[in-house]
């Protein structure tokens, strides 16, 4: 039962650790009929403010959410063995059953559906000259699936702390954990074929509990920004909005080229180079053969507000006045949605409910067009948000919306 159990909202409550690696290790047992050498597990994200902004050289602020994946692993053979195999299940998927392949197998375009996420880290690291062999691992997960909070990385980031050290790559501490999210990122791109910008898997592998994320997109810097809204007695409300609408993919890539195009007239090298203080003389030299120029306009100026956006973000963080970060964040909402035109009806509703029943701030969340939306709410006022955000949904008639507590919770581990 729900610890928030007087509301008629759904809630989605992250698992203990220990619940999560026991679940892992029954249904390895079930499977395999035999012990796994551990647990390893890593969390979902979710981003504070900075969207869209990976793709120009930007800024990003995810904290790791407390709702993790967990994977009970068991090496299977001795490293670079010719007739290494890998075997998979997943709670998630049981209509799969155990998927099997063999290592030498694993390689973009040969791998379909969730395994390529799981499978193809291990790829991945071998490409990045690591020795892997065989190995058995079953998944669970109460990370939201498809959500905008990386259940994806997630999964890959779990397996790759599992490979790292199963096989002793000695990737834990953060230079190495660097290359974890560089191949759990190629695992995505190149062998689930999903574009990432490399959020996620930074945060599930890079940050710290306590602490917000500070992500460069330039050069792949960290910093970890202290984030405890424990201590100013608030607390951020997490609506999955279930919605997820078609045509995501296509605007992803007409958003990255439209700022591409733009970067490129501008003669600068990413839109990071763009210093709000000369915005509007950038904006009056922008021309576009493709679409209006209005339109790619808009876009530049999302992009550009966006990344300043973060900065007075950390800067309130630093200065320790997190409650008075709600109009960033209903500026980068509006921003997505009027400039750059990546909300969707739920995401406008779910923030536009929990700022009318007292939220200091909301925004959408993720690339957009579906997915989660984010309240910075009272602690006491948790579960009237919820309700008046599923109540909204209810007379817009969309599906119902889930709700989730976030704080900023620990990077991926060995669980157990
Ligand atoms: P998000 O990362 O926002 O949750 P994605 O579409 O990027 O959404 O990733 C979801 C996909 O990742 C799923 O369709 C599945 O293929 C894979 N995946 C994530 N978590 C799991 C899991 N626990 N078990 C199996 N596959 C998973
Ligand atoms: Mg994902």
């Amino acid at each position: 039962m729900s610890r928030h159990a007087a509301t008629p909202a759904t809630w989605v409550d992250a698992w203990e650790p220990a619940i999560g690696a026991e679940r892992a290790t029954a249904a390895f047992r079930t499977r395999f009929d035999a012990e796994p050498d551990g647990v390893w597990s890593a969390p979902g994200r979710v981003n504070l403010i900075g969207e869209h902004t990976d793709y120009n050289g930007g800024l990003c602020l995810p904290i790791d959410l407390p709702h993790r994946t967990y994977v009970a692993f068991r090496r299977t053979t001795a490293v670079a063995a010719d007739d290494a195999v890998v075997r998979l299940a997943s709670a998630q998927e049981p209509d799969a059953g155990l998927w099997s392949s063999a290592l030498a197998d694993v390689r973009p375009g040969r791998v379909q559906g969730w395994p390529a996420y799981a499978a193809g880290v291990a790829w991945a690291l071998a490409e990045d000259g690591h020795a892997i062999g065989g190995f058995d691992a079953v998944v669970d997960s109460c990370v939201p699936y498809g959500a905008g909070l990386s259940s994806s990385a997630a999964l890959e980031c779990a397996v790759a702390v599992a490979l790292d050290e199963a096989f002793g790559l000695g990737l834990a501490a953060d230079a190495g954990r660097a290359r974890l999210v560089a191949a759990c990122i190629r695992a995505e791109n190149e062998v689930a074929g999903a574009p990432t910008g490399g959020m996620d898997q930074s945060s599930s592998l890079r940050a710290q509990a306590g602490h917000a994320l500070l992500l460069d997109s330039l050069d792949q810097s960290v910093r970890h920004v202290p984030f405890d809204l424990a201590a100013a007695g608030l607390a951020l409300l997490v609506v999955d909005t279930k919605a997820e609408h078609q045509l995501a993919d296509g605007q992803y890539a007409a958003r990255r080229t439209a700022c591409e195009a733009a970067a490129r007239h501008l003669g600068v090298a990413t839109l990071r180079e763009i210093a709000p203080k000369s915005l509007d003389d950038a904006l009056a030299r922008i021309t576009d053969d493709d679409q209006p120029t209005e339109v790619t306009q808009r876009r530049v100026r999302h992009v550009v507000t966006e990344i300043a956006r973060v900065e007075r973000f950390v800067a309130l963080l630093d200065a320790g006045r997190v409650r008075d970060v709600g109009p960033l964040m209903d500026a980068s909402h509006a921003s997505l949605r009027d400039d750059y035109e990546v909300s969707a009806p739920e995401l406008d509703v779910a923030v536009d409910a929990a700022r009318s029943a007292g939220a200091l701030g909301a925004r959408m969340t993720g690339g957009g067009f579906g997915g989660s939306a984010i309240a910075l709410v009272e602690v006491g006022a948790i579960d009237a948000v919820a309700e008046a955000v599923a109540r909204a949904f209810a007379d817009a008639g969309f599906h119902p919306p889930a709700f989730l507590v976030a704080e900023a919770a620990a990077a991926a581990a060995r669980t157990a």
